[in-house]
């Protein structure tokens, strides 16, 4: 153990354990260009309501399009972001994008919710309420339509800050969901004191539903928990047909999942509506 302790012996720890050390620290500091240079970018993966088997929502997804490393996904520069004292610029970036996304969606006759990922910086962050208010009010989005999502972590951070945060929005009439519910530490003693309108459960409780009965039967539960506390319920990473039939059958009122549609460009997402319209109707 003395020789762990030695900064030689950690030197060398870390040497092994983080071989990509030097890149990440490098694209720390591209982030900020990133930003700067318009090199973000959304996707957009629809949501599907069960009842009426229509696309009627899409959660924004953002991308780092690196111009040497090709597309960089959001696990791989979030944490990063939020280390840097960058997540409040990515955030309002996405927020307006999304914002400007849904708003022209609606102009063009598509009614779509939109979902936008808040992390757990975001909700330290006391103007942010009125940003969004300012967005809304720019882009004429009716609140309703845009929904924000946050991880239980995210909440459990700093949770006075966050609940006040939290009911700004939703007095506005903003919508809020628990995103990746059933993986977080949070105890249901706090749930309930949330401003919430949905829980998303985890795709990990999903992915293997009808070969796993336990599953099953937490999954039939957080469905149950939501409607008796007066949430919607979504589930995501749904990626066969039998599993989204078997969460029509409990009730479960939205998917998400890459049978449903990948995340994918807001021109693939309008088509993809569009035809799906017609399919119902013909
Ligand atoms: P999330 O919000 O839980 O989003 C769902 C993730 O699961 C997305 O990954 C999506 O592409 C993926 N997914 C959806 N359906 C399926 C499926 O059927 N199977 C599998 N295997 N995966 C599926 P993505 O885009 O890589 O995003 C990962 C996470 O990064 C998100 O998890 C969210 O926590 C975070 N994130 C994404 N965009 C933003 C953002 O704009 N701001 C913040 N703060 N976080 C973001
Ligand atoms: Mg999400
Ligand atoms: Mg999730
Ligand atoms: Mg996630």
């Amino acid at each position: 153990f003395a020789a762990v302790g030695s900064s030689k012996a950690w030197a060398f720890y870390q040497a092994a354990i983080d071989p990509h050390r030097p890149e990440r620290l490098s694209l720390m500091g591209q982030l900020r260009d990133a930003l700067a240079q318009d090199q973000l970018q959304l996707h957009y993966q629809p949501k599907l309501a069960l009842a009426s088997r229509r696309l009627d929502g899409a959660e924004s997804l953002v991308r780092w399009q690196h111009p040497l490393r090709g597309t960089i996904m959001p696990d791989a520069f979030i944490g990063m972001a939020e280390d840097t004292g960058n997540i409040q610029r990515l955030t309002r970036w996405v927020l307006e994008a999304a914002i400007a996304q849904a708003s022209q969606w609606r102009v063009n006759g598509l009614q779509l919710g939109m979902a936008v990922n808040l992390s757990a910086r975001d909700l330290g962050d006391a103007d942010l309420p009125r940003y969004i208010l300012g967005l809304a009010a720019m882009y004429r989005l009716p609140h309703e339509q845009l929904t924000l999502e946050i991880t239980e972590r995210a909440v459990i951070g700093e949770f006075e800050a966050a609940l006040r945060v939290l009911h700004q929005l939703r007095e506005q009439g903003f919508r809020i969901t628990i995103d990746d519910f059933g993986v977080g530490q949070s105890s249901l003693a706090y749930l309930h004191k949330l401003p919430v309108d949905e829980l998303k459960i985890d795709q990990s409780f999903i992915k293997h539903l009808m070969d796993d009965a336990n599953d099953r039967v937490i999954v039939r539960s957080i469905v149950e928990l939501s409607h008796g506390l007066g949430y919607k319920v979504t589930a995501e990473g749904v990626e066969n047909e039998a599993t989204l039939d078997y969460l029509a059958s409990i009730g479960c009122d939205h998917a998400q999942g890459f049978f449903v549609a990948r995340p994918m460009s807001a021109d693939a997402l309008v088509q993809l509506t569009t035809t799906a319209l017609h399919q119902s109707h013909a």
